[in-house]
């Protein structure tokens, strides 16, 4: 903790925001404040972009080796450093180190995978169908971008942007979330170690998003917002951003679809329930929200998920042992709680779970409703923590109309042995990821991203670092 930067970090340079204020970085295992960290306003912001623009130009004009060599570096570097960097992580959000060193290594691989694709950006010379005139086609950065960036996964969904953004050859200013502002401000470190320019990222960690963002939307000089988060302030970015017709890219909320056939294997169904639900304590958009189990293996299924959920061990992330850590903030669990009364009073049983412990930090157990009321709140609202709501449903036709009757479609969670019908259902979900027999999607080599109002655009794989080209063609008359 004690070389962890703490300043804004512009044009290269580590500053204190210019009116000189700070904010609190909490523990959200015991509540305590572990730092501070300043705390942005509109002038810095300004600075930030300043220096992006001014960059930006140079930057464009580097060999694509160049930048992928700084990105390469930037991969061993994390990498090397996983176990520091898992521990600020786990300071700042809270999740268990075993999972923070996933996310870590989760985190490099972004860096690795843009590395490769940045000397790959390709462009071509077409003869159109005239036979006479010529279409050169290059690529081009899309320009300065906003990154926005959520606490649930605080150096992943970083590098999930800087790197193909890096590749593209685009300079930027990023905003991390209040809450974990720790890990971004370690990675601006270390890419200024591994060669990145000057100006080329900016991180300013800020608790005045909307007095930060909105006047660099509006602006004009900011070509792309690429923005992690939830969908309400997405739909809020997307507004902001139609004035100077700034390019977007919109990662948002989910309300996943779990489906359990009555052909599946439920060994698989459990061990996949379990990850899609449990990774990050279900504080990821990927969280498996529903759980559509069919009638005939409901019972079964929900009595083998609550023993598994209830053997988990509940702690601070850095005790060794500890599955569950806390969640983000107060009322993040706060919402949670409501969630599950609400559920309860509708007639939802309790199978483990459902207690709020005593005493400091944001902590909730592994908890497993079954019979859940369709009409509960948590059908249309991300839980964001470790509750897992079992209905039930009777026919494949049934449960793709309930699965689909959602504004949300990021992914979805399908369990069945017959091939025929995992393809057919899937085709069916109006989502963009699909786990087939899997609780996990994640994959930097993958797509990832939503249809409906979980997102536009996708992140990771080989059409990433799209997001962050532009095409310019010349028209070419041979004679
Ligand atoms: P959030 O929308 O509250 O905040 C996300 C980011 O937006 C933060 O950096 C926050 O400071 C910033 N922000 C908030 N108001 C803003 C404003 N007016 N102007 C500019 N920026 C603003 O979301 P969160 O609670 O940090 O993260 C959880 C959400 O993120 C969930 O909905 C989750 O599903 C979603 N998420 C999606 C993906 C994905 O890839 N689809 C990945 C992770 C998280």
């Amino acid at each position: 903790m004690t070389d962890t930067p703490t300043q804004l970090f512009i044009g290269g340079a580590w500053v204190d925001a210019a009116d000189g204020a700070t904010m609190p970085v909490d523990d959200p295992a015991t509540g305590e404040a572990l730092c501070h960290v300043a705390d942005a306003g509109m002038k810095d912001a300004k600075l930030a972009e300043e220096a992006a623009v001014q960059a930006q130009e140079a930057w464009a004009r580097t060999a694509p080796r160049v930048r992928s060599e700084i990105l390469r570096r930037a991969y061993e570097i994390i990498l090397e450093r996983t176990d520091e960097l898992a521990h600020l992580m786990t300071a700042e959000m809270g999740k268990p180190l075993a999972e923070a060193r996933g996310e870590v290594a989760y985190a490099a691989e972004f860096f690795r995978w843009f590395s490769e694709e940045a000397v790959r950006i390709d462009g071509g010379l077409t003869t159109l169908p005239d036979g006479r005139n010529r279409m050169l086609l290059s690529r081009r950065p899309v320009g300065p971008c906003l990154l926005i960036t959520p606490w649930n996964f605080p150096l992943a969904m970083g590098t999930r942007k800087i790197g193909p953004a890096v590749a593209a050859g685009c300079t930027m200013v990023l905003k991390p979330a209040p809450q974990t502002p720790l890990s971004s401000l370690a990675l601006a470190a270390i890419l200024k170690e591994a060669g990145l320019p000057d100006g080329v990222l900016n991180v300013v960690t800020t608790s005045r998003a909307g007095e930060v963002c909105e006047p660099l939307l509006r602006g004009g000089r900011i070509r792309k917002l690429s923005f992690t988060g939830s969908t309400a302030v997405g739909q809020l970015l997307l507004a902001q951003s139609a004035e100077a017709v700034v390019r977007t890219s919109m990662e948002l909320g989910g309300n996943a679809p779990f489906v359990v056939f009555e052909d599946a294997d439920l060994d698989k169904a459990v061990d996949g329930a379990m990850v899609a639900k449990m990774r990050n304590m279900g504080e990821a958009c990927t969280a498996a929200n529903r759980f559509f189990v069919h009638r005939s293996v409901a019972q079964e299924f929900g009595r083998r998920l609550a023993e598994r959920m209830g053997a988990l061990v509940v702690g601070p992330g850095t005790r060794d042992g500890v599955d569950v850590g806390p969640l983000i903030d107060r009322r993040g669990r706060a919402k949670v709680e409501e969630l599950v009364a609400d559920a309860v009073e509708r007639g939802a049983q309790v199978l483990v779970g459902g207690r709020t412990p005593e005493g400091p930090g944001c902590f909730y157990p592994p908890t497993v409703l079954a019979d859940v009321d369709p009409g509960s709140r948590l059908m249309d609202t991300e839980i964001f923590g470790p509750v897992a709501a079992i209905l039930t449903f009777d026919d494949e036709d049934e449960v793709i109309r309930r699965a689909n009757d959602t504004p949300w479609g990021l992914v979805g969670y399908v369990f069945t042995e017959g091939l025929d019908r995992a393809l057919r259902v899937s085709e069916r979900l109006e989502v963009g990821m699909v786990g087939l027999n899997t609780g996990l999607v994640s994959n930097p080599a993958a797509p990832f991203g939503g249809v409906k109002q979980s997102g536009l655009g996708r992140e990771g794989g080989r059409v990433g670092i799209d997001e962050f080209l532009e095409y310019q063609y010349l028209a070419v008359p041979v004679s």
